[in-house]
């Protein structure tokens, strides 16, 4: 697959360059395609598209107050990065407290 995964969210913030920005529950979704990553149809859960904004998050995000983004799908996370994982391999180093 060529396609990079690309955002779905319930919800919708403007920010202050007028672009559309993600808000609410995040999914990860193939433009082209009529149903997320992780399986629900767009139309029928009324997530909104976002062609323009890359999914690009990771478990160890954390989402703050100020964020937008309340939630992150796992099932579309764990899709995802098992993907990413398979472009480049990196391992993660646990830093010492
Ligand atoms: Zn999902």
């Amino acid at each position: 697959m060529s396609s990079t995964p690309a955002v779905a969210a319930s919800s919708e913030v403007v920010g202050a360059d007028g672009v559309r920005q993600p808000g609410g529950e995040v999914h990860a979704w193939l433009p082209g395609q009529n149903q997320t990553v992780c399986g629900l149809p767009l139309s029928r859960t009324r997530l909104r598209r976002f062609p323009h904004v890359p999914f690009d998050y990771a478990s160890t995000d954390v989402l703050t107050q100020a964020d937008p983004v309340g939630f992150i799908c796992p099932r579309c996370l764990a899709a995802t990065q098992g993907r990413r994982r398979q472009e480049r391999s990196w391992v993660r180093q646990s830093p010492r407290p």
